[in-house]
């Protein structure tokens, strides 16, 4: 079994159930958008909407979110705020991840035309390990003043993500993976997951795989990014690389990310941020939760709707130019999503 994850069956009338996680900041206003698209295009999806309110004691809402995405087998996913800095409190976004296996991140990093950006026609694939690593939540202070914290590498998930990687870049005609490491460092660790790397690459021999070093890697990719195709790497190097070059195309409100396990997919804008700065003040973004539902409608197989609102949204930021501050515009959040609607209704006719 490589790199399928379930897909859920629909229930009555083809229609599908998808656990929806609003989070903080901006994210119930990019919600209220995709469910205004989502209805006015007749999307084939009913919402189970679950509020997680970081301030309350205990995890009641976690373990309600999980249990329903365990029940839905999809979910799409606003950041949630992780308020206090307790050691004993752990981020409920990394306990989603966790607890549901997601062992796997894609951030597709594919250039819009003409939106003002550092580079323009960067392709690039980032496949992330996205359990384990640097986020591995394992720090203590072994005496006053010494803190430690460890990163963690096994042998079974540098395996899947690096198989995941070779598997997308054969499906997907690409012809390249590159694997991000510091093993001159840390040997033990960044030199397991290559090596890992390297022996999956064996079943791959139509591909190449190279490997570059973290630290060179964020200086290429503001550079040279054209010359990445797909990206294999550890945790923290993946948040890090997936933020460069989402800001070299243009800022954390256009790209998607998708995280995957054996069992469950979850759908959520590509650099995870909550936005609290810019929430309620209508100049948040919605491309990339938008384009979290539309990756989220091709999973399940609704590509028809996934394909007309992708076509909206790309004429509306493109063609049409209504575009947020973020974007060098000077568009509202709803200028965007009432352009999309437009576009939708004229489409109408031919459903
Ligand atoms: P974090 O959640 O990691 O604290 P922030 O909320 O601070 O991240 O977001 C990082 C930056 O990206 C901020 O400047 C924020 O305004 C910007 N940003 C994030 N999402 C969007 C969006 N959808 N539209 C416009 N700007 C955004
Ligand atoms: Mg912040």
């Amino acid at each position: 079994k490589v790199t399928r994850t379930d897909i859920p069956s629909a229930q009555y009338g083809g229609r599908h159930a998808v656990t929806m996680l609003p989070g903080g900041g901006i994210g119930p206003e990019l919600m209220t958008y995709v469910r205004e698209i989502f209805s006015y295009c007749g999307a084939p999806i009913d919402f189970e909407v679950i509020e997680i309110d970081p301030s309350t004691e205990g995890n009641d809402d976690l373990d309600y979110a999980i249990t329903s995405i365990k029940r839905n087998g999809v979910a799409l996913k606003g950041n949630i705020e992780t308020k206090s800095q307790e050691l004993s409190e752990v981020s409920r976004n990394v306990a989603i991840r966790n607890e549901l296996d997601l062992y796997v991140n894609v951030v597709h990093c594919k250039s819009y035309p003409g939106i003002p950006a550092r580079h323009q026609d960067i392709d690039v694939v980032l496949i992330r390990q996205n359990t384990d690593g640097e986020y591995a939540m394992l720090e203590h202070e072994s005496v006053p003043g010494i803190v430690e914290s460890m990163k963690v590498v096994t042998v079974e998930n540098a395996e899947r993500v690096a198989r995941y990687a070779f598997e997308y870049a054969r499906q997907n005609n690409r012809k390249k993976v590159t694997t991000i490491h510091k093993a001159n460092i840390m040997k033990l660790s960044d030199g397991l997951f290559l090596e890992c790397a390297k022996r999956v690459h064996k079943d791959y021999p139509e591909l190449e795989h190279d490997n570059m070093i973290i630290d060179n890697t964020c200086m290429q990719a503001v550079s040279k990014p054209h010359q990445f195709d797909v990206m294999n790497m550890t945790n923290l190097y993946g948040t890090i690389v997936s933020n460069v070059l989402c800001g070299l195309m243009g800022g954390a409100g256009l790209i998607s990310g998708r995280n995957y396990g054996d069992h469950y997919a979850v759908f959520e804008p590509g650099t995870r941020n909550t936005g609290t700065a810019i929430a309620g003040k209508n100049i948040a973004n919605p491309v990339a939760m938008i384009n979290a539902s539309i990756d989220m409608l091709n999973h399940l197989g609704h590509k028809e709707h996934a394909n007309v609102i992708y076509e909206a949204t790309y004429q509306t930021i493109v063609n049409d130019a209504i575009r947020t501050p973020d974007l060098g515009g000077n568009h509202s959040s709803t200028d965007v999503v009432e352009n999309i609607l437009k576009i939708l209704s004229a489409k109408r006719v031919n459903w």
